[in-house]
């Protein structure tokens, strides 16, 4: 990273995803979220396959948000989560399989509420799976 590269900032919608790549599924902290808002040192993020249905809010310190996986030195990350995606461009939709931020039509199918849509690549992958749906 330059100098004068602008520095790293959280901002609202912006997603991130655990550093290490072997995390496991289904554990709370090593899940993926989307950043809600942003108070002083501490951020407030969603996690649309936590708490009930419509996804669950948990307070992270912003200390563990970075913006790439590896440090300056160039080692890997252990800890925290890595930014993955967004903030989003105008009209953009979060596919609520990969977290990305992707345009309308890069969508099989856009649900209303936030993180249950699919991007065409998810769906793709899903139907290889488990058949079409
Ligand atoms: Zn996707």
């Amino acid at each position: 990273m330059s100098a004068d590269a602008p520095p790293f900032e959280v901002l609202p919608q912006q997603t991130y995803v655990p550093c290490k790549t072997d995390y496991l599924w289904g554990e709370t902290r090593h899940k993926p979220f989307v950043v809600w808002s942003v108070e002083g040192d501490k951020v407030k993020v969603w996690d649309p396959s936590g708490g009930q249905r419509l996804g669950g809010f948990r307070w992270i310190a912003i200390r563990n948000l970075h913006e790439s996986g590896t440090t300056k030195a160039g080692k890997e990350r252990r800890t925290g989560w890595r930014l993955h995606s967004g903030p989003p461009a105008k009209g953009q939709e979060l596919c609520g399989s990969c977290f990305r931020w992707l345009d309308r039509d890069e969508f099989n199918k856009t649900a209303w509420t936030l993180g249950h849509s699919t991007c065409k690549p998810c769906m793709a992958e899903i139907e290889e799976r488990y058949g079409k749906l």
